[in-house]
């Protein structure tokens, strides 16, 4: 028996890329079927996040052309990732296996087949991993080598140049369910989840139209949250300079004290002032270290839903799930 695949792609304003990777999608899903590596009830979930154009006009049109296509409308704006989880939420309903992706036909869609042979070699997790980045800039090639080293070395798990291509299998979805988090950081949970896993590695092509939905102030702060969700070394570092810090003022006593006694009382005005800011800069960056973790503590207290769905568009007339069901 065949397993029934969900292909979840989250989208925001991304009318000039949808009709191409529509046509795109409805090709491979179809040779996907021929091969035997998909059932024929398998469908494509395109989550509209909220998008100001004409996006989910173009999904419902879509649905009712070809019942291949299946919609959800978050009730408003959350951003990649909570938008990726309400599909992954929905497609575990129903389901056997899930593969998530961009809308913006980045993603090679012929490395699905060797994600399937993986599956059905039994893998539950596969990553798609980019071979190299030469289509992006040297810029975000750049940051984006620096992010993950600096991950590593904080002993986060991550999967070297993984974004979020990834198939996961019915019950490593419903694993991810129970991890209620509301700082969604999936390329991180996803390794968390466990289970046998393998990667398949492919070449990522340039966005097919429109632009970049991650300026480089929604990079930072993705990447920021991914570093404080996943490790408190920072916070241990704090103490480390603080611990430092403190033998280094005790030397200094140490040295005024004996300047003292030898009476060399000539006070060193450059010393005094450049150990304030010094100091009070440590400070206040240890602080804002702090708060950055207090903040997490806070939004995650509150425990507010991860994303609402407005609406559920399939032909099973299954409805919308809700987070934390
Ligand atoms: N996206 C989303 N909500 C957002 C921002 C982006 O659902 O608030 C989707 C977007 O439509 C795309 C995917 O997330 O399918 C990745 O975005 P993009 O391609 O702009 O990111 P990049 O490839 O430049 O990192
Ligand atoms: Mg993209």
């Amino acid at each position: 028996m065949t397993d029934k695949l969900m292909v979840v792609i989250p989208c925001y304003n991304e009318e000039e890329v949808l009709p191409e990777t529509a046509r795109r999608l409805t090709e491979k899903m179809a040779a996907l079927t021929q091969r035997g590596l998909i059932a024929p009830e398998s469908r494509v979930l395109l989550v509209d996040d909220g998008s100001r154009d004409r996006t989910w006009e173009l999904i419902e049109g879509l649905h009712k052309q070809n019942p291949l296509f299946e919609g959800v409308k978050l009730s408003r704006n959350r951003g990649h990732q909570n938008a990726l989880l309400a599909g992954l939420m929905t497609a575990r309903n129903g389901f056997d296996v899930s593969i998530s992706m961009d809308a913006d036909l980045q993603d090679d869609m012929d490395a699905m087949d060797r994600f399937l042979e993986k599956y059905r070699e039994g893998c539950e997790v596969v990553y798609g991993v980019r071979r190299k980045r030469d289509t992006d800039t040297a810029f975000k090639r750049g940051t984006a080598l620096m992010f993950y080293r600096l991950m590593r070395a904080l002993g986060v798990d991550i999967t070297f140049n993984h974004a979020d291509y990834r198939l996961m299998s019915n019950r490593a979805l419903d694993a991810l369910s129970e991890f209620g988090e509301v700082n969604l950081f999936l390329r991180g949970l996803a390794p968390l989840v466990g289970f046998q896993s393998d990667t398949v590695v492919y070449d990522r092509s340039e966005r097919f139209a429109g632009e970049s939905k991650y300026p480089f102030k929604k990079m930072l702060a993705f990447a920021i949250d991914g570093i404080t969700s996943f490790s408190v070394k920072p916070l241990r570092l704090i103490t480390t300079v603080g611990l430092v810090i403190f033998v280094v003022s005790m030397l200094m006593l140490l040295y005024t004290l004996v300047r003292w006694a030898a009476g060399h009382t000539v006070t060193g005005w450059t010393s005094t002032l450049a150990s304030i800011w010094m100091i009070g800069g440590i400070q206040l960056l240890s602080l804002g270290v702090i708060g950055e973790y207090v903040g997490k503590i806070y939004n995650e207290t509150k425990r507010r839903p991860r994303f609402i769905i407005d609406r559920y568009l399939n032909q099973r007339g299954d409805p919308p799930v809700t987070d934390r069901a």
